[in-house]
């Protein structure tokens, strides 16, 4: 296939170069003017959308997705799908999906997880929404570019299925952190707590595949000085997306909202930005109850 791929940065440079090693000829664009392996340079966005059978956005947010779909919906030829692979806001997701519909190219909200990892490895996850003949079109892609693609439904329904698993990611990570804290103060040793919690009903993926204490459980960023893997930061990002959402959907978020908070003052007033997310241990294992 030809195909366009704009945001080349810590996940769309990998994506695009799997997506070129697979023999598909991708043309790229990046404001920072990176160089991508096996992908050609465009000089604009336009550029890159032009004549491809398919166009990839991989952007830091809603409101660059919204400025770059105005500059390449209307170069894009009618027919061809417009995959957004950002993780951005639901409202910018299905707005951009009807202005895409509306000059009658095909568009997908397919965000993603498994991080800089996967998609160097060509393992992510895809949460996908859009029309079931627009997500057919690009299943070969999400096959080179992961190892999962999820259909959701209608256009944002990606996103929301995103936010969702994220929101939960948060939460269960702050529980699990200040669990093991609790638990240094109670005197229990941590290799018990994990071998007793990642066989227990307090069983998640954030204890038994991501366990936040160094020396316990599967390697993790926990064993690297806490060097994301997941940045706080990104966590912070995609748990506002969640109550944005939440609260122009009118629904009760309560746990989504205080680990928004325990984020904010994480990563904005302590020492948490740039650390992977699983260092909220370190930070409750600091403090006391007042
Ligand atoms: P990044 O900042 O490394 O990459 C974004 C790229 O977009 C940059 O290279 C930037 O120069 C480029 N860009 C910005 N404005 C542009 C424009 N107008 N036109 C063209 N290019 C432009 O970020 P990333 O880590 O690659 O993340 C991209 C998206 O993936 C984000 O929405 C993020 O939330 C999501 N995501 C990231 C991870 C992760 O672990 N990094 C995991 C899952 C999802």
């Amino acid at each position: 296939m030809k195909i366009g791929f704009i945001g080349l940065g810590n996940m769309g440079g990998p994506m695009a170069a799997n997506l070129a090693r697979a023999g598909h000829a991708v043309t790229g664009f990046d404001t920072a003017q990176v160089s991508v392996e096996g992908v050609t340079a465009a000089a604009t966005a336009a550029e890159a959308a032009r004549g491809q059978d398919v166009v990839i956005t991989m952007l830091p947010n809603g409101k660059i997705l919204r400025a770059v779909a105005a500059e390449i919906i209307p170069a894009m030829t009618a027919g061809s799908v417009f995959l957004d692979c950002s993780t951005v806001d639901v409202d910018s997701a299905r707005a951009v999906a009807k202005d895409a519909e509306a000059a009658g190219l095909l568009p997908l909200d397919a965000p993603v997880s498994g991080g800089v990892g996967g998609a160097q490895g060509g393992t992510l996850t895809f949460m996908v929404g859009g029309a079931e003949g627009a997500f057919a079109k690009a299943a070969p892609l999400f096959e080179i570019m992961g190892q999962k693609a999820v259909h959701c439904g209608p256009s944002g329904n990606g996103q929301a299925a995103k936010i969702c698993n994220n929101m939960i990611l948060g939460a269960t990570m702050i529980v699990t952190c200040e669990a093991f804290a609790l638990a240094d103060k109670l005197g229990l040793d941590r290799q018990a707590m994990f071998d007793v919690v990642s066989t227990s009903s307090g069983y998640s993926w954030s204890m038994n595949a991501y366990c936040p204490a160094p020396g316990v459980g599967p390697q993790s960023p926990a064993d690297n000085g806490y060097k994301p893997g997941f940045a706080a930061d990104l966590m912070l990002k995609d748990l506002r997306l969640a109550m944005q959402a939440a609260e122009s959907a009118d629904a009760d978020t309560p746990i989504g909202l205080a680990a928004t908070r325990l984020y904010e003052t994480f990563v904005e007033g302590e020492d948490g930005s740039g650390r992977d997310f699983s260092a909220m241990l370190p930070r409750f294992e600091k403090r006391s109850r007042g």
